[in-house]
């Protein structure tokens, strides 16, 4: 059985080892920080049988890159905005995949982590209409992508298909990277749990369960104020594809 198939207490940004151990928790999930600290930290949180998972961003891209690859930012389909007006999300099916792949090999050739979680990446409601993307779905499809479902309801189905298979690619291919240097770490990412937005973003808990090490679900957000439902439990909004999955 690996380390993560059991039960895991896990401290999320928790950088203080110590703190990590009193609280109990046997995994922590950390950004990397500057290479001799990162070093540093994971020593110590291993000499405390504390596993370290290092966090990725894949959500966001910083402005110096998003003015350098332009051509890495998602585009709406109704109205191109530039990258001021629109956020910086990057395009999974852009050059910032390479990337960020060579990023997480990096990372594992480096550094002792025992894991990998990517926080994205995700899609626009509606994105992405940019030129990987367009490409990508005129080989799979044979046409450009419709700018409304009403232009072409068959094809629209397709797009939102085309986004969901693009994130399970992204993932399934990050494992791939990681295997081929040699790394058995276990690669997970951001999910929705069963409850909305699966469709907005792109991302399926279910469909990514098939090529995750651990199943998780980001929905804290549903606890409170204007995101919580209340005609849905709570269990169903955080829980994830392992309870359906495998039911025991
Ligand atoms: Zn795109």
């Amino acid at each position: 059985m690996e380390w993560y198939e059991k039960p895991l207490r896990f401290g999320g940004f928790i950088m203080e080892p110590e703190i990590a151990k009193r609280m109990n928790c046997n995994v922590v999930q950390i950004s990397k920080t500057e290479d001799r600290l990162f070093e540093k930290v994971i020593e110590e949180f291993h000499k405390r049988e504390i596993k370290v998972i290092c966090y990725i961003g894949t959500f966001w891209m910083d402005e110096k890159m998003a003015k350098e690859h332009p051509d890495w930012l998602q585009k709406k389909g109704v109205k191109v905005k530039t990258f001021e007006e629109s956020g910086r999300f990057p395009c999974p099916n852009s050059g910032w995949r390479d990337y960020t792949f060579d990023y997480l090999k990096d990372t594992l050739k480096n550094y002792e982590v025992d894991g990998i979680f990517f926080d994205g990446p995700g899609f626009y409601a509606g994105s992405c209409y940019c030129d990987n993307c367009q490409r990508r779905f005129k080989k799979q499809y044979g046409k450009t992508i419709p700018l409304k479902f009403e232009d072409n309801p068959d094809l629209y189905r397709n797009f939102i298909r085309f986004r969901y298979e693009s994130i399970n690619d992204f993932i399934r291919d990050a494992k791939k990277e990681a295997v081929s240097i040699g790394s058995k770490v276990p690669i997970y990412m951001n999910a929705r749990g069963m409850k909305g937005l699966t469709k907005s973003c792109g991302r399926d808990v279910q469909e990514m369960a098939e090529y995750e090490d651990i199943v998780g679900a980001e929905a804290f957000m549903y606890y409170f104020s204007k995101h919580q439902t209340l005609d849905r439990p709570l269990w169903e909004q955080s829980g994830t594809a392992t309870g359906i999955l495998n039911p025991q």
